[in-house]
């Protein structure tokens, strides 16, 4: 990220509204969160340090100070009255303050640590690393698309693609947004990787995430929705989308995968699980695994051929 001016926004909630609120930020745009003070499951990965003094609890995004801000934030407002109606999370507090990107680059860096998710470590580029033993290290920073491996719904996915990937696959990433699996699948040893994403933005970033990890000769992105156009087959398909694209994208997947492919969907919330499932096994998948952690369920499937 360079030059420009940012705005800062925090929102200051209890620990157990963070992953609610930084979904909504996720969805306007935002390429990461960082979350303030306590969050409410320590356990998961604990990919954010806590900082040293106890702040209160809350979320912190960064937005271009452009055109579309006040809409944005129009659609944060909106967003998070719903919530309230919904889910009774209480009023919230909405703080902003321009920065220079400089300045935000300096603010994630004193909040982004690497992370681990089984074999992969997620590191950020201005850190020394030194792998340990079977670990492989992809380096990635926070930038303006989805993906820096925080997102449970990513790590989820990474964890799957672990288990399902076997050496040599032809592999499709389908909304890829910052690159994480398909540089993860490369990473693991993948033969071929295509990336694609609806968001021009996205395939920018993740190209030069894929460039920045030397995975150019066998990491494409491109831009595309979904499968559309696609004629080549795959052995495993990532998709960490949400419900609602994955019943779209579930009848046309048997066709692009070669025979014994299998398949990773993630981003499914736990209400929806059943009917995705459900969808799952009448396009002729079996579920091979099933991972949950709260709030998303993450399906790992194989066709019947
Ligand atoms: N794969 C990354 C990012 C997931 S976020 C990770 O696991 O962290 C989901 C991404 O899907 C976003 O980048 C969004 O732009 C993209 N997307 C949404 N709808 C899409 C569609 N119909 N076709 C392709 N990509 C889509």
């Amino acid at each position: 990220m360079s030059g420009g001016r940012w705005v800062e926004v925090t929102v200051k909630v209890a620990p157990e509204w963070t992953e609610l609120v930084a979904a909504a930020l996720h969805a306007l745009g935002a390429g990461g969160t960082v979350i303030l003070g306590r969050t409410a499951e320590e356990e998961t990965t604990a990919a954010w340090a806590t900082p040293p003094d106890e702040e209160p609890s809350g979320v912190r995004a960064y937005f271009p100070a452009d055109d579309l801000l006040g809409e944005r934030l129009d659609l944060l407002r909106a967003r998070l009255a719903e919530a309230r109606a919904e889910v009774d999370l209480p009023p919230v507090e909405i703080g902003l303050r321009p920065v220079e990107a400089a300045a935000w680059e300096e603010a994630w860096k004193a909040y982004y640590r690497p992370v681990r998710i089984g074999r992969v470590a997620v590191v950020p580029s201005w850190l020394a690393w030194q792998p340990e033993g079977e670990e492989v290290t992809i380096r990635l920073d926070p930038g303006l698309a989805f993906g820096t491996g925080t997102h449970p719904t990513t790590q989820q996915s990474l964890l799957l693609l672990q288990e399902a990937l076997r050496p040599g696959d032809r592999v499709l990433d389908l909304g890829t947004g910052s690159g994480i699996l398909a540089i993860a699948a490369a990473a693991l040893g993948a033969g071929t990787v295509l990336g694609r994403d609806l968001d021009p933005v996205a395939v920018e970033v993740a190209r030069a995430n894929v460039a920045a990890n030397g995975f150019e000769g066998r990491v494409r992105i491109e831009e595309g929705d979904l499968l559309a156009g696609l004629e080549e087959d795959f052995d495993l398909v990532l998709a960490n989308l949400t419900a609602g694209l994955h019943l779209e994208l579930l009848p046309c997947l048997p066709r692009r995968l070669a025979p014994g492919g299998r398949a990773v969907l993630a981003g499914i919330i736990a209400g929806r699980r059943e009917e995705v499932m459900a969808a799952a096994e009448a396009t002729g998948f079996e579920t091979v695994k099933e991972i949950g952690a709260g709030e998303w369920v993450a399906l790992l499937l194989k066709t019947d051929r």
